[in-house]
């Protein structure tokens, strides 16, 4: 329609009005940015604005930007288009963009997951005309244990290899799953910090760990392998947490042959995305909403229309038109690299499951 607030071009998400781009993936003069995952943040825009507890992170993934940021809540206007940013619950910073303009709300909402994970602000249901939604975990199967019981399932994990002089290899994205795991760790341990022995993290972590200790975020205390002498015993207690671009490295050696690993992804609720892995173990822990969550979110809305952008996104379309709603999809360029099927080496990737984290 001509009134839309939002549109879909070849750049990305565009909203006519305000003259700006949501997420673009080609290089624009305005870009709003969700969140900094690299299918959502890019380089070579002019101009960016993003919530300001994503600052740290952005600035980490994509030094050098000409950034603005705005607190969530915090109304702007731009060429007659209201603008604030709310949280999606998704990674630190991410966030959903409202617009309003010529009596009608729209919100974008990137990314998001509404469980509360205590590392960025829980997802805010906002009430809006049109909900543009992902579909990332978009099919009835996908339903999340909570993360108490997750994470409590991995700290046994750690535990009983440990128990066994054996080192607890975890592999995850690098940015939001890793920090997770690190604040989980730390609240499961409880006040005595009772751990079964050192976290090691990969040298691709340090610098988001450092953007989410910078924002106030609680993270188990870690060490990297140089913090350790090279036969230290502690290295046969340890959990490491890796991004999986580091799996079969060499860097991985020094923890013994004798090394458990597993992989921590919303895929992992999917038996064969295990055994393609190769790990002896998989925890489907996402940043992204299940279905129920899906559903739920868009219901919070009470939006009329809703556009599904990348994931599942026939099944979503069909299922909510079923449900009475004007349903349709944009054709983005969004991938699911944050929870990353397969990221090489075995053949199976999916072309938008692109490399890992941040260097
Ligand atoms: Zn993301
Ligand atoms: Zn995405």
């Amino acid at each position: 329609m001509a009134s839309d607030l939002i549109v879909a071009r070849p750049e990305g998400l565009y909203c006519p009005p305000g003259d700006f781009y949501i997420d673009p993936w080609r290089p624009v003069a305005r870009a709003v940015i969700t969140h900094a995952h690299s299918d959502h943040a890019r380089f070579g825009h002019e101009h960016y604005l993003c919530a300001e507890p994503g600052r740290g992170v952005l600035l980490a993934r994509l030094p050098g930007i000409t950034l603005d940021t705005l607190p969530y809540g915090q109304r702007i206007s731009h060429h007659g288009v209201t603008l604030s940013l709310h949280p999606a619950g998704h990674v630190l910073g991410s966030a959903q963009v409202r617009l309003e303009h010529g009596g009608q709300v729209w919100v974008a909402s990137g990314d998001y997951k509404v469980e509360d994970d205590g590392t960025c602000e829980p997802f805010e249901p906002v009430r809006c005309d049109t909900f543009i939604t992902e579909s990332t975990f978009g099919l009835p199967i996908y339903r999340w244990q909570d993360q108490p019981t997750l994470m409590a399932e991995i700290f046994r994990w750690w535990q009983s290899n440990a128990a066994a002089g054996r080192a607890s290899v975890l592999y995850c994205y690098a940015f939001g799953k890793a920090q997770r795991i690190l604040h989980g760790m730390l609240r499961h341990a409880g006040a005595d910090l009772a751990m079964p022995g050192p976290i090691i993290v990969h040298g691709a972590m340090t610098g988001l760990n450092r953007a989410y200790a910078e924002a106030g975020v609680a993270l188990a205390p870690t060490m990297t392998v140089a913090d350790l002498p090279a036969r230290s015993p502690a290295l046969h207690r340890a959990l490491v947490v890796a991004p999986p671009s580091a799996q079969r490295s060499t860097w991985l050696r020094r923890f013994g042959a004798e090394a458990i690993d597993a992989f921590a992804s919303g895929w992992m609720q999917l038996r064969g995305t295990r055994r393609r892995r190769g790990v002896d173990r998989g925890f489907a822990l996402s940043d992204h909403a299940d279905w129920p969550g899906l559903l739920q979110a868009i219901g919070a809305t009470g939006a009329q229309r809703v556009i599904v952008t990348h994931g599942n996104v026939p099944v979503m379309v069909r299922y909510l038109a079923e449900q009475g709603l004007d349903a349709q999809s944009f054709k983005t360029e969004f991938g699911d690299v944050d929870d990353v099927q397969d990221s090489g080496g075995d053949g199976a990737a999916p072309a938008e499951a692109e490399a890992e984290a941040p260097r």
